[in-house]
């Protein structure tokens, strides 16, 4: 095959690592949508037609959902398609466009969709605007059924394959050959898309946000992926290869060695242990957890449970959860968080609020701390409360809450809690002896009033994501001003250090849970800074630990003063590159130099 040199691509970086492969283009038939007027009498058998073929490709969603276990394709994304497929509401507009206008259904549903799409383009949260993809696919599969098709056939992969495509259905993933998939690429895609999870979960490299790859890319290019520094290379020169297979193999060896050390403790050179946790949002996270060392669970969003979905979860499905992660994670402690809805989390049909200020508006432990039957006492956290204290008994349970601004806050919980305690024992629940209550601090209000909020709590996690975002005034999901979003701000050093000795000083733990805990940039700093424990998402664990374990208190101390002292996040940042990159060139090695 002749192949012309070479383009280089850059995109999101989504999961780590490199590959190497032939590209297998994922390109999906612009599927014509017939448009027909229909006579008033006909319109009654067209509404039957549509709910029929929403059944049928149910039931093909279904079959797949049943047959990829092999894949492992994450379960919440086909259950996601699925229940698109069984909203009623949306079958009931595109019947309603089918009535008012006298129209088949697949021009009702094209209608529908683009209404939907035209909202979802008005959304500037990442995480939702993503979950476009998981409509579209839906509406997809909808309209294939009802134009009498099948699944679309992916290919066959022969080959280590790069699969590229403009984003990723669940459906396609399912089909393709898990073994012979070497990394994903799309043109789409934020840090929460399908190729994201997909690629996370298999283990493999991937880049997303690549705009224009799959119109560059050709069936059977050569192409690199370099998952940690977002870039793909297709038809790269000889010497580009073997430069990049030596480091795909370097990097393999070391990801071997670093999974080596998942059961050696975590602690510093002189004997200090730093726990370290991983962040979870589902229960069949705890795998890669434990694959990854990890001690605990730190911080379960469980956000997640409350996602998708036109009711609220019951409480006896929130206890079969809580219950598999404790269990799951036992004799270490899990810190389960009561639901952070409010803002742009507030995903629950019934709950949605329309507020000029989401960020500062009526979220987090908020909710909860309302009086009445509004807050602690709602179905929502009331049930969550109540499923949390039922699922004591099987590990250690610590309770953690978000957004927390004020004592009252807390004793509001508190209260709840005891009562909810003694109605459970009254009904014949266990209930265990003793759960640790804490906060996450992400608040500079919390910062502040640490050793007041010390006497009704038992621990506490740094949400470093919305503390940066509060402490600097930088919403943290604006571009514009991303510049500004550093957690090596020096008011965070100085937040951070101040909940440390607030906490230490009537020896309550701390720990962080923001994304600063696993990026291992910041290790030495956060242990200098005497933070007792880390979570973090689990891939990040190892590269983490070997770090802990490389180092001294006496030179983490010494960094932090150091970095106290400095004046700017970029001194900051400048000054800690270079140390780690002095004291870890393996690991710090600018990517830059690689190709
Ligand atoms: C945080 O704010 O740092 C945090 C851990 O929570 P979330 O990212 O879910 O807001
Ligand atoms: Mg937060």
């Amino acid at each position: 095959m002749s192949e012309p040199v070479g383009a280089e691509l850059r995109g999101v970086a989504a999961s780590p690592g490199i590959a190497i492969g032939r590209v297998h283009l994922l390109r999906r038939e612009a599927l014509a949508v017939p448009e027909r007027a229909l006579p008033a009498p006909q319109v009654a058998a067209e509404v039957e037609r549509l709910h029929a073929a929403a059944g049928h490709a149910r039931a093909r969603l279904e079959r797949i959902h049943r047959s990829v276990s092999s894949f492992e394709l994450p379960d919440a994304i086909l259950r996601t398609q699925l229940m698109i497929l069984e909203d009623r509401q949306l079958l009931d507009e595109v019947a309603r466009h089918v009535r008012e206008r006298l129209i088949n259904a697949e021009w009702a549903l094209r209608i529908e969709q683009e209404r939907l799409n035209a909202l979802f383009d008005a959304m500037r949260d990442e995480y939702l605007r993503e979950r476009r993809t998981d409509v579209n696919f839906a509406l997809r599969q909808l309209l294939l059924s009802l134009l009498g098709r099948e699944l679309e056939d992916v290919g066959a992969l022969d080959g280590p394959t790069v699969v590229v495509s403009h984003d990723l259905s669940p459906a396609e993933t399912a089909q393709l050959d898990r073994a012979r998939v070497v990394a994903l690429a799309t043109d789409a895609g934020g840090r929460t898309s399908h190729a994201v999870i997909m690629a996370n979960a298999l283990g493999i490299p991937a880049v997303v946000g690549l705009e224009t790859l799959s119109a560059t890319a050709h069936e059977g290019d050569l192409a690199i992926v370099d998952g940690r520094a977002g870039r793909v290379l297709l038809r790269p020169p000889a010497a580009a290869v073997r430069r990049y297979a030596a480091r795909a193999r370097q990097e393999r060896a070391r990801e071997r060695a670093l999974l080596r050390c998942a059961d050696l403790p975590s602690e510093t050179r002189d004997g200090r242990p730093i726990e370290l946790r991983a962040n979870i949002e589902r229960a069949e996270d705890l795998a890669a957890a434990r694959a990854c060392g990890a001690r605990g669970v730190g911080l379960f969003r469980t956000e997640f449970l409350f996602m998708n979905r036109s009711e609220l979860p019951g409480e006896e499905e929130q206890v079969r959860q809580y219950e598999a992660v404790l269990a799951g994670v036992a004799p270490w402690p899990a810190a389960i968080r009561t639901v952070d809805l409010g803002g742009e989390k507030l995903l629950l049909p019934g709950l949605r609020r329309v507020e000029a200020n989401p960020a500062l508006g009526l979220r987090g432990i908020r909710l909860a701390a309302l009086p009445g039957e509004a807050g602690a006492r709602s179905s929502l956290y009331a049930s969550q409360l109540r499923a949390m204290l039922r699922a004591s008994p099987a590990g250690t349970l610590r309770i953690l809450l978000p957004l927390v601004t004020g004592v009252e806050e807390v004793v509001a919980v508190r209260q709840t809690l005891a009562e909810l305690r003694g109605e459970l024992e009254g009904e014949g629940h266990a209930v265990a002896e003793r759960i640790e209550l804490g906060a996450v601090v992400e608040t500079p209000a919390a910062v502040g009033i640490v050793d007041l909020l010390a006497r009704e709590l038992d621990f506490f996690s740094i949400g470093t994501n919305d503390l940066i975002q509060y402490t600097v005034a930088v919403d943290r999901e604006n571009e514009a001003v991303a510049y500004l979003y550093d957690s090596g701000h020096p008011a965070m050093l100085r937040a951070i250090r101040a909940v440390v000795e607030a906490a230490h000083a009537v020896q309550r733990p701390v720990g962080v849970c923001g994304e600063m805990a696993g990026d291992p940039l910041y290790t030495l700093l956060l242990v200098g800074l005497g933070v007792d424990e880390l979570s973090m998402n689990a891939p990040a664990i190892p590269r983490v630990k070997r770090i802990v374990r490389e180092i001294e208190q006496p030179e983490a101390r010494a960094l932090a003063a150091g970095l106290l002292e400095l004046r700017t996040a970029a001194e900051v940042g400048e000054e800690l590159r270079k140390e780690m990159r002095r004291r870890f060139p393996d690991e710090f090695e600018p990517t830059s130099r690689v190709p």
